[in-house]
């Protein structure tokens, strides 16, 4: 596999994105605010995608979204291990390391509805040649109260319309209303987009925290993809709302796919100082990190994002940013 990414970072650190160890870091780049008013920082995200490494360049955006202390973060935190270990075998790194990233941590308090992306794009060849850049995005929602949905149906519509590949993250199984809110979010999000006869969005994947029933259906992604099948099938003896949620969802992506992760153990999920380090997680979760991840990110299976159509540069998703949030503002 070819791979490349540069060992400085891709973009002059001359801005606030600097941290005082001058490392990467999260920034929040859309909030939702207490009055449920949305704020894009349009500043930060033009200094990420407008740095003259990366702006020219097709650009592949990852999102991963879903509500709160479901542990996004925390696989967001492996993602960003797999990029900066330049996709190699031993990509999961030394075993009693902490991990960084994204803040990821437990308890049960509420934290901000928006987007944050990591402040460094990474350059990726492609196996065809091609030189991508790709963006991660951690998106988070409510969806506890009829005020905080329809936030969260924006910033999950938002990172779907800017996003060539969205990561569902979900808890123990795909609940109705798991595909009711998707249905919702992705409602939201074709509104405001040009009618067209292309599918409006590209690559959906479910995943399944916490999955308890590998015996039914296996861990991964085969295993995924049966359950989501049975899970999406569209009957003629279902309910008409059963039958629409699943068309819906159908003609909205040209790809849907799911993957079941086993539960990562108790120190994971209870113990408050836990750090993230390897030696600490159960051993089943690690075998499928090591799966999901290389099969989300690796060079040749990560896709260019296209808006009708058409590939899309990381000046161009910054306009189609700013045109999206308009609509919303509106
Ligand atoms: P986020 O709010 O979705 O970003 O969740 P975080 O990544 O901050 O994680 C919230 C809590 O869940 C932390 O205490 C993690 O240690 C824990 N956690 C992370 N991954 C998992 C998982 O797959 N299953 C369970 N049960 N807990 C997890
Ligand atoms: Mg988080």
């Amino acid at each position: 596999v070819c791979w490349s990414l540069s060992d400085k970072n891709v973009y002059d650190w001359s801005s606030e994105e600097e941290e005082p160890d001058g490392r990467a870091r999260p920034v929040q780049v859309l909030l939702v605010k207490d009055d449920h008013t949305f704020e894009l920082d349009e500043a930060a995200l033009s200094r990420i995608l407008l740095a003259e490494e990366v702006r020219d360049r097709e650009v592949v955006a990852i999102s991963v979204a879903g509500a709160f202390r479901k542990g996004k973060s925390f696989l967001m935190d492996f993602m960003l291990r797999y990029m900066y270990n330049h996709a190699s075998e031993t990509w999961l790194g030394d075993a009693d390391a902490p991990l960084t990233g994204f803040s990821w941590r437990g308890g049960s308090e509420r934290e901000t509805t928006g987007i944050q992306i990591w402040s460094e794009v990474f350059l990726v060849d492609k196996p065809d040649g091609r030189k991508v850049a790709v963006l991660l995005m951690d998106t988070q929602g409510t969806f506890d109260s009829q005020s905080t949905l329809r936030d969260s149906a924006t910033v999950f519509a938002l990172s779907t319309m800017i996003s060539s590949m969205q990561v569902y993250n979900i808890s123990q199984n795909v609940q109705e209303d798991d595909l009711q809110h998707l249905q919702l979010f992705t409602e939201y999000g074709r509104l405001a987009m040009e009618e067209t006869f292309l599918k409006p969005f590209q690559s959906m994947i479910f995943l399944v925290r916490d999955w308890s029933f590998p015996y039914e259906f296996p861990y991964g992604q085969e295993g995924g993809m049966k359950f989501l099948e049975k899970r999406l099938k569209i009957s003629e003896n279902q309910h008409e709302e059963l039958q629409n949620v699943r068309k819906h969802i159908h003609s909205c992506f040209t790809n849907i796919s799911c993957f079941l992760m086993p539960h990562p153990g108790l120190k994971v999920a209870t113990n408050p100082l836990f750090d993230g380090r390897i030696t600490e997680i159960d051993g089943d979760f690690l075998n499928n990190l090591k799966v999901l991840v290389p099969w989300l990110l690796s060079p040749r299976n990560i896709d260019v994002k296209e808006i009708n159509g058409s590939k899309i540069t990381c000046r161009g998703l910054v306009e189609y940013f700013k045109a999206y949030i308009k609509i919303y503002q509106g």
